[in-house]
């Protein structure tokens, strides 16, 4: 067995069992992927904006902002989509804009709508996440897999991949003559995010630590996210690029972000402080919020009840 093969078995281990254990699937979809558009939002930054919608077999799991970054020597490819139909498109928009060869694959957590395109970059040298992706992927891989199963045409093929580079704090990635820092941070949107810095057109690609326009989803700590928001803000952005929704400058993207959050923070707080229970607040916390948002009844609830569950032990 060559040191390559090797490594693919390595890779492919873990998900194949999760894979060919599940169900099979009765509704296939078609194999030929869609056409992606990237725009090109920075000098050799490429962005694809997801639709603000729910995960779907119509749309493909395209909801989620993905893109790459094109240096002298080789591309980055930051989160493949969320199918692996998305991921195979993407690779061919990628291949039509240059031929340069794909050194880094960045996953920046573990959430399907980011991730499940893996399958597309197979091949990647160095597939970098989180240092708590791994363990992420552990406990929600399977349940991910069969939540979303119809979205993928060949339940064999794997959804999303093991990292071959974990980043506990910070990584350094030269791609010729443009330098990119990936932060590992503490636990916010999740417990597994990352965020890519490229000097080169200072583009902060914050990925979902930072949502426009489609309402935050709350999956880690709200303390933690405040404080990571704090972080990103002190490293100077020309550009920011949330998970979802338009990019812009800082203070414009993060306000309304940043309104929502510290709302949902103290209106939970005062109705632990109050003992009101969360069944008769879960309606009311940051209700004020509901028409800034898209898809806010699809995720709101789910905030304020894990906001209520982490602070009540404050
Ligand atoms: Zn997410």
């Amino acid at each position: 067995m060559s040191i390559n093969h090797q490594a693919w078995m390595l890779r492919y281990s873990v998900l194949w069992f999760l894979t060919v254990s599940m169900p099979l699937i009765t509704h296939a979809v078609q194999a030929k992927g869609p056409n992606l558009e990237f725009a090109e939002v920075a000098a050799g930054v490429y962005l694809h904006l997801g639709k603000h919608e729910e995960m779907s077999v119509d749309n493909l799991g395209d909801i989620a902002n993905i893109g790459f970054i094109i240096g002298n020597d080789s591309v980055a490819v930051i989160d493949p989509g969320g199918s692996p139909q998305l991921g195979a498109a993407m690779r061919k928009s990628i291949r039509d804009v240059t031929e340069l060869p794909i050194s880094h694959l960045i996953l920046t957590h573990i959430h399907p709508d980011h991730i499940f395109g893996g399958s597309a970059f197979a091949d990647v040298e160095n597939i970098v996440a989180h240092r708590n992706f791994t363990r992420a992927l552990a406990q929600r891989g399977n349940y991910y897999r069969e939540a979303y199963s119809d979205l993928f045409a060949n339940p064999n093929i794997p959804t999303s991949l093991q990292p071959t580079l974990e980043v506990k704090d910070e990584l350094r990635i030269d791609l010729g003559g443009r330098r990119l820092i990936v932060t590992a941070h503490r636990t916010a949107h999740t417990d597994n995010d990352l965020s890519i810095y490229d000097h080169a057109t200072q583009t902060l690609w914050a990925s979902d630590l930072i949502f426009a326009q489609r309402i935050p989803s709350l999956d880690g700590s709200l303390t933690g996210w405040l404080k990571v928001m704090d972080e990103l803000a002190a490293r100077p952005a020309a550009l920011v690029i949330p998970g979802h929704g338009q990019p812009g400058d800082w203070s414009t993207v993060v306000q309304p972000q940043l309104r929502y959050l510290n709302l949902l923070l103290r209106e939970t707080r005062e109705a632990i402080a109050r003992s009101i229970r969360l069944s008769d607040v879960v309606d009311q916390v940051a209700d004020g919020e509901s028409k800034s948002w898209l898809l806010f009844t699809s995720h709101h609830r789910g905030n304020v009840t894990r906001a209520y569950t982490e602070l009540e032990w404050e």
